[in-house]
């Protein structure tokens, strides 16, 4: 029994998209564009507070997919060129310009308010025809069999619907709602780490294009963390720490504010560009991991964003990965509908093309977490990999030979083995949901996937 007003009705739609944050958003907008009858489920009344601001540079041709550039130049974000690290030390690098690697107009991206920004996004899909409810609870996904026909949602007047569609698409985020579901869920064990971020008015700005920089400033050795620094629209930045939950956390105590205010004034770099601003926000703490779900889609349903994945902040790729699944989706979607033909194969079908691009993107990841590890050093004796070196950074992942880099860099750092393999190779199939496949069935996977055409070069563009 449950207990609100049960009211039970059944409505149509080629896709239900779970979740409106920028995956679910995005792959609602073009496919509604494309001429899906799309329905988008999101939980929150938009504006609401989400970490994850600065964006990359490659998402410029999923927002032109969308439709969506025109909105975004004339918007208030602020625009990034380039992104900056500094050492342990304090010791800056010089930036990292994207227009160095990429010389179109989309070597230039923004730096986003969540809030806005996924407002925007959300409201767009609405124009462009999807039908779009807030305030709306998924509570569980309809399975005929093993196969996914349709949700039961709680809509804002509490009253329970049914919703029935070809595809189900699961962009719930962190919920990960599916991939919890199968348990399907693999945890990267080495990369846990805690945060905890804020921001404050009248921190200190470079002078133009750097002005709109993000920042990557190492704190101490032996952290094995960093802070973001993140500029936003109304003279807002964004600062967070990421460090190991046993140096950041434990046996600190409750005071946030404190155990933040300690590490500020541990990173000159950051200290001396926040000692004039006033912070104006609460402490916010999350305690993260990377993970991805063992499978990316399964008979009439389809995972995106972090509902498939999510890896380390360091390199700000979460938004990106979003929305060139929403596009890898999307062209899935259409080829299921052309052939009628709504199996886990035909909607999984780009899973070994999107993991070949978040393992490159996760190869940097555990560099940078090296110990010892500089991107000036690897440069100096590797000057001829800096324009790699800025494609991985634009968020280039999935062009062919761009791991070339990782040869050279094995000489600096650890490269990790694709993450699946990881844990198998590690026997960490109980903590990490069911890794029970064995590696040569993975692999033989793989090489199905491989072998089938993807529809629309819609990847890196
Ligand atoms: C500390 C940190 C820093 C980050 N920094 C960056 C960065 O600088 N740049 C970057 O690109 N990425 C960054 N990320 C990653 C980024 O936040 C995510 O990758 C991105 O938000 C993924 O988008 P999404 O649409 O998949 O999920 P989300 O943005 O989380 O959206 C999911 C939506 O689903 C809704 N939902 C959940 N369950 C239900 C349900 N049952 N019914 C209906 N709705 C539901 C939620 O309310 C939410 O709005 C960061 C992440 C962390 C943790």
């Amino acid at each position: 029994m449950h207990d609100l007003p049960m009211e039970i009705t059944t409505s149509n739609f080629d896709v239900i998209v779970m979740g409106g944050g920028p995956a679910g958003s995005s792959v609602a907008s073009i496919l509604a564009r494309e001429g899906r009858k799309v329905v988008v489920f999101e939980k929150e009344k938009f504006p609401r507070h989400h970490i994850g601001e600065s964006l990359m540079t490659d998402t410029y041709f999923t927002f032109e997919r969308m439709g969506i550039l025109d909105k975004l130049k004339q918007s208030p974000f602020v625009r990034k060129y380039s992104v900056q690290f500094a050492n342990p030390a304090g010791k800056e690098s010089r930036p990292f310009y994207f227009f160095e690697a990429n010389h179109h107009e989309s070597a230039v991206t923004w730096q986003v308010t969540r809030a806005e920004f996924d407002k925007l996004l959300i409201e767009h899909a609405e124009e462009q025809g999807a039908t779009v409810y807030q305030q709306t609870l998924i509570k569980q996904v309809l399975f005929a069999g093993e196969r996914a026909i349709g949700v039961e949602a709680q809509m804002a007047d509490g009253s329970r619907q049914t919703f029935h569609a070809k595809v189900v698409i699961d962009a719930t985020g962190q919920t990960a709602m599916l991939s919890n579901k199968f348990r399907w869920r693999l945890r990267d064990p080495k990369l846990k780490k805690a945060v905890l971020y804020s921001y404050f008015k009248g921190a200190h700005r470079e002078p133009d294009l750097n002005g709109g920089a993000t920042l990557v400033l190492r704190t101490e050795l032996g952290s094995n963390g960093w802070f973001w620094y993140i500029p936003l629209e109304n003279d807002i930045t964004s600062v967070g720490i990421v460090a190991d939950p046993d140096y950041l956390v434990k046996g600190r105590g409750q005071d946030l504010a404190k155990i933040f205010a300690e590490e500020v004034a541990k990173c000159e770099p950051c200290r001396r560009r926040v000692e004039k601003a006033e912070r104006v926000d609460k402490i916010y703490s999350i305690l993260d991991y990377s993970y991805r779900s063992k499978h990316n889609a399964g008979d009439g349903f389809i995972l995106i964003g972090d509902a498939y994945g999510f890896l380390d902040p360091i390199y700000s790729s979460g938004v990106l990965l979003a929305l060139k699944m929403a596009e890898l989706a999307a062209d899935a979607i259409h080829e299921a509908f052309a052939n009628d033909d709504f199996s886990a194969i035909r909607l999984g079908q780009f899973q070994a093309r999107l993991d070949r691009g978040i393992e490159s993107m996760r190869k940097l990841v555990y560099a940078f977490y090296n110990e010892g590890f500089s991107f000036s050093r690897f440069l100096q004796r590797y000057p001829e990999q800096r324009v790699n070196l800025i494609n991985l950074l634009i968020g280039n992942v999935f062009q062919e030979g761009v791991d070339e880099i990782y040869g050279p860099m094995s000489e600096f750092a650890e490269i990790p083995s694709p993450l699946y393999e990881q844990i198998v190779a590690q026997g960490l199939s109980k903590a990490n949901g069911e890794a029970t496949e064995a590696p040569e069935i993975l692999a033989a996977k793989y090489l199905y996937y491989d072998d089938r055409a993807v529809p629309s070069e819609s990847v890196n563009s």
